[in-house]
This record gives structure tokens, sequence and C-alpha cells, in this order.
């Protein structure tokens, strides 16, 4: 079982590190943090997108599995960001939900990995748009189940409730679950855009799949990018007990 959390973006060594340290301890087995971020609009409130920290958030990433032994997850969009995570040894990359069809660069990670890393995992997010078979058929680009995570984050669907972003497509990840030897986790962070759901969502995700992934901040309204969607210290805390409890309590 999978309980990948921290910041959506790394912000700082400081907060890279104080967000891990925290995460870590309530039995958190990934950190994840974006360094390549990016946002909807070019021009958000009349300021330039916040593009992420770049080549200096992926030097962080490896300062966190330096000092803390645990294995980092960052997001990458183009071939020259893969190679980057790959030169920092950064343990798993992730494909976010806006490139699953970018066959292009699926198959520059995937020569990648098998020149370099044969056994190493990939995180591929489900397009908001994608079927689960055109998911599937993305990460047998990535050269398949042995390798790939398949990451459910919500899709576009009929319902424009403004609160919410998406809809987490559990029949999609029982399916997965059902029919086929992928692992899956279940991101309620992006599949919400609401931090009084995740914790809901979280529960549901893990009667049903192998994990979650959450956005996690010490003080989530400072986030530069999802501040919405992420959730505090104590409400991690919470979850990671019902990780490690069971969704029913201790058995
Ligand atoms: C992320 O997890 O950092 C991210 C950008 O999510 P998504 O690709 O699901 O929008
Ligand atoms: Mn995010």
């Amino acid at each position: 079982m999978f309980l990948m959390a921290g910041p959506c973006g790394v912000e700082s060594r400081d907060q890279a590190f104080r967000i891990a340290e925290f995460v870590q301890r309530q039995g958190a087995t990934h950190f994840r943090g974006g360094a390549f971020k990016g946002q909807n609009r070019p021009i958000v409130n009349g300021k330039p997108e916040y593009l992420g920290l770049g080549e200096e958030g992926v030097e962080i990433l490896a300062k966190v599995q330096d000092e803390f032994k645990i294995p980092c997850v960052c997001d990458v969009q183009s071939k020259e960001q893969a190679y980057l995570v790959a030169k920092y040894n950064i343990k798993i990359m992730m494909v976010g939900a806006r490139n699953m069809d970018n066959l292009c660069l699926l198959r520059d990670i995937r020569y990648l990995y098998d020149k370099y890393n044969p056994s190493g995992q990939i995180i591929l997010k489900r397009g908001p748009s994608a079927t689960v078979d055109e998911w599937i058929g993305a990460a047998e680009h990535l050269g398949g189940e042995d390798r790939v995570v398949l990451c459910e984050r919500g899709i576009s669907s009929f319902d424009r409730t403004p609160q919410t972003r998406w809809r987490l497509d559990f029949v999609g990840v029982a399916h997965v679950k059902k029919y086929t030897n992928y692992r899956i986790i279940v991101d309620p962070s992006h599949g919400s855009g609401d931090r009084e759901l995740v914790s809901l969502l979280s529960k549901a995700a893990l009667a049903i799949s192998d994990g979650i992934m959450v956005e996690v901040h010490y003080d989530p309204d400072s986030s530069p990018t999802d501040p919405k969607q992420t959730i505090d210290f104590d409400t991690f805390k919470e979850i990671a007990r019902i990780y490690k409890e069971g969704i029913y309590g201790r058995k």
C-alpha cells in the first residue's frame, strides 16, 4: 500500500524538509513535491503563472531523499525535465494528467527507464478526459504493469458544481483492480479541489485501491499552487491513522 504525501510544489529546502519530516513520521511511504508547476492560465490575478523552482526544486527533492531515506515523486512534463529528474536520482517520475496523452514524452521516459532504471517505477495520472482503456494504453507505452502505478485524479463530468473541480471515478478504479494487474492509487486532493473532502475521499480510496497521494502543507493557504485542496498537518495525521488502522479501525 502507498501513502504518498507532500506539498503541491517544492517552495524551499526548509518547507520541503519540514513537511517531509512530518509526513514520514506519520507513516508516509513516499514524499511528493512538484518542481515544475504550471497553472491553467498563463496570467493569474495579473501576475505570470507560478512555474515552480525547476532544477533547484529537483535538487531539494534529492536532499530530502538523502536526509530522510524516503523515495520522492516528481512530476515531469518534458524530456528535458525527465533527464533532470533522472540525473538527481529522484526515485519516481510522475506523468501528470495533462500529459497522459503525450506519447512522445511517454516514449522518451520509457527509453530512459529501459536504459538506466529498468526496475524503477512511474506514476501515470489519468487524463481528465481519458477512458480507462486509453489510460491503460498510455501505461503500456511506459512499459506496462511491472513499471507503472496508475493514479486516478478525477475526470471531467457534466456536473460543473463550482466548488468541486473533478469527479473521482471509483468505478474506473474498481475496474482496474478487478480486471488488470496494475497497481492503482487515488489522488483525492486534485480529485476534489476541496481540502474539506480529502479525508472522506481518502477513506473511500483506501477501501478499494492500493493507496493514496495527498497534498499536505503546514500552512495550506500559503501554497503558491492548489491551496484550496491542500490539507494541514492535523488532517494528514488523521488520514495516516486511517491508513495504518484500516477504514474500520484496528482489526
Ligand atoms: C500534481 O499532482 O502535481 C498535478 C499537477 O496533478 P494533475 O496532473 O493530476 O493535475
Ligand atoms: Mn497540485
